[in-house]
């Protein structure tokens, strides 16, 4: 059996298999991107934001359709993936009015002469997504890359083949020439080798720890530039001043979205000692009332976890976090039936030293923790490994400000759980990864920002 398939995770049942491509397939795509790149780099920006706006007004014409593709793959509530997709199109849309601007020459100031800086794209990029955002973990990456003027091959995770196929038949149908955007068909152990291969210039992936290190040691061992966006553990932290109802809301509705299958979910919440039992009351009552079920039924609240592999990982966690001294305020079992669903948990309790103070868990978890002061809260926001986004909740802005800028992440919201717009990077500093996506930084990620310095033959000497 291919270990690329779609398997709908609210039965548990193979929808569909795709074959591994053999090595011959998989040299003729690198080839054709490597091709197209030397007449795509000289396409005027256009020509390329042209294809962009057609890939973005069709998946907004096809939202609906792709949505349930997303719901089908991995058990994503439709009106996320609705939401996904209207994503999706503002991103290419936004690159596509933008990108000529930010890649325009830039003049640097200099003592005399003309120097400036041209933007050149650098070749084939390989890009390895996840799951988790089927159309958008691609659109991030793709947007920023074409327009740019580099070709990709994208390798997606191997249990959303159908979303994968779809976004390229979306690209040619947009127009786009033949390998300017391609799938690569294999599994995940065999990436890496590929950043070997002359013709591919960068390598970008979002994903695990594991596969980051992989793939960024490997494009590091030949010399090519790498992004990671790794996971991530979001601390959420309610300022004494915060309106408890909205910031469990808020909290709790971030914590759900996807199944908690988000790198920049609140994942760990922090809240000062006399506020804390009135925070766990009121979640608990939240998660206790979610509806849980059928993601295409419309009201449905929580659908499954991903696959039946990551529902069990999930309440492993969950069990060791318990036989560790963390206590179960609610949830923490699979529910009856076929499919891989999930009680909504929440866990208190959690200490430094016990396995689920330090993990990332992919699932709708949410650990409260109490603290005496705001400067607790910081410290326990930045004792852990992962630097990706961040909330800090209360009614003086200023005062939330001054917490957000001591808070050791990428990205940090609010009154808003960590959140996504075309022009704003995304990103993560320690083990969350490093560069960017989004915005003008995500698109400098894979140019070459040449330098020209013109000096005049008569004062060269
Ligand atoms: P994963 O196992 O690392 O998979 C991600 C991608 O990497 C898949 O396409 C996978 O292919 C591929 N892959 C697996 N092993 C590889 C290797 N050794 N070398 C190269 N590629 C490899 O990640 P996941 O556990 O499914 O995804 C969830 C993780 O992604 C979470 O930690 C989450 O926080 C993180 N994430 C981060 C962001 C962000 O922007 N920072 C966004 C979304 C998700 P196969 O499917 O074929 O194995």
């Amino acid at each position: 059996m291919s270990s690329i398939r779609t398997v709908n995770p609210a039965t548990n049942q193979v929808v569909k298999e795709y074959p591994e491509m053999t090595q011959d397939q998989i040299e003729r795509i690198i080839s054709e991107a490597d091709q197209a790149f030397k007449t795509w780099r000289k396409t005027s920006f256009e020509d390329r934001a042209e294809l962009l706006h057609k890939v973005a007004n069709i998946m907004r014409e096809r939202k609906e359709e792709l949505a349930k593709l997303c719901t089908l793959e991995i058990g994503k509530l439709v009106p996320e993936g609705i939401v996904e997709v209207e994503v999706c199109a503002a991103i290419f849309d936004y690159y596509a009015n933008n990108g000529a601007a930010i890649l325009a020459d830039k003049k640097i100031q200099t003592e005399s002469g003309l120097a400036f800086l041209m933007f050149e794209p650098i070749g084939v990029i390989l890009s390895i997504q996840p799951w988790n955002f089927p159309f958008y973990q691609i659109t991030r990456s793709a947007s920023a890359a074409i327009m740019g003027g580099n070709t990709m091959v994208l390798k997606h995770a191997s249990n959303v083949p159908q979303a994968a196929e779809t976004m390229e038949k979306i690209f040619t149908e947009a127009g786009a020439p033949k390998g300017v955007y391609t799938n690569l068909f294999i599994p995940g152990s065999k990436v890496s080798e590929l950043a070997a291969d002359p013709r591919i210039k960068a390598v970008s992936l979002t994903g695990s720890e594991p596969a980051g290190s992989s793939i960024a040691s490997e494009a590091g061992k030949y010399i090519k530039k790498s992004t990671l966006e790794l996971g991530g553990s979001d601390a959420f932290i309610v300022m004494p001043d915060a309106d408890l109802e909205s910031a469990v809301k808020t909290a709790t509705a971030g914590r759900l979205w996807n199944a908690g299958q988000v790198c920049i979910s609140p994942k760990r919440i922090i809240v000062q000692d006399d506020m804390a039992e009135p925070f766990i009351e009121k979640a608990k009552k939240i998660f206790e009332s979610v509806k849980v079920g059928d993601p295409f039924d419309s009201q449905t609240q929580l659908g499954p976890l991903c696959t039946e592999k990551a529902l069990e990982g999930v309440l492993k966690q969950v069990e060791t976090a318990i036989q560790q001294g963390a206590k179960l305020i609610t949830g923490g079992k699979r529910l009856q039936g076929s499919g891989a669903f999930m009680e909504p948990t929440i866990l208190t309790g959690v200490k430094k030293g016990m396995d689920a103070y330090s993990e990332e868990i992919f699932g709708s978890v949410l650990v409260i923790y109490s603290v005496k002061d705001m400067d607790e809260a910081v410290k326990l926001a930045n004792d852990s490994d992962f630097g990706l986004g961040g909330t800090v909740f209360g009614k003086d802005t200023d005062k939330a400000v001054e917490i957000a800028r001591k808070i050791d992440t990428g990205m940090v919201y609010i009154n808003h759980v960590t959140s996504i717009a075309p022009e704003f990077p995304f990103g993560g500093t320690k083990h969350s990864g490093y560069g960017r996506e989004q915005g003008e930084y995500g698109i400098l990620e894979f140019i070459n920002p040449k330098l020209i310095r013109v000096t005049t033959p008569e004062s060269a000497n």
